[in-house]
C-alpha cells in the first residue's frame, strides 16, 4: 500500500513539474508567436514595387505583368489590349 502512495506522489510531482515547464514556456514565447504573422508582412514589404506603365499605379512586382521591359497592373493595360479594345473596356480582365 505504501508503494502505491509513493507511486502516486511521484506521478503528481511529474505532472506538477511538466505543468510548471509549460507555463514557463508560455511566458517566454509571446514575442515569437507575435513575430510569425509579422514576418509574412515583412516579406511583402520587402518586395520591390513597380509602377504600371499605363495608369501609374504602384503594385508588387510579383503581381505586375511584365511586358517589353515595362510593368502593367492588369492585362487590360497592356499596349496590345489597348490597341484592340480601346481605352474604355479595360476592367473586364480579357485574354492574358
Ligand atoms: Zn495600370
Amino acid at each position: 500500500m505504501a508503494r502505491l502512495f509513493l507511486l502516486l506522489a511521484i506521478l503528481l510531482a511529474i505532472f506538477w513539474w511538466l505543468g510548471s515547464r509549460v507555463r514557463a514556456r508560455r511566458t517566454d514565447s509571446p514575442p515569437a508567436d507575435a513575430g510569425v504573422p509579422r514576418q509574412g508582412a515583412d516579406d511583402r514589404a520587402q518586395e520591390p514595387m513597380v509602377p504600371c506603365a499605363h495608369c501609374g499605379v504602384h503594385l508588387p512586382r510579383s503581381e505586375a505583368i511584365a511586358y517589353q521591359g515595362l510593368h502593367y497592373c492588369r492585362a487590360a493595360h497592356l499596349p496590345e489590349a489597348n490597341g484592340r479594345s480601346g481605352d474604355n473596356g479595360g476592367d473586364r480582365g480579357g485574354p492574358a
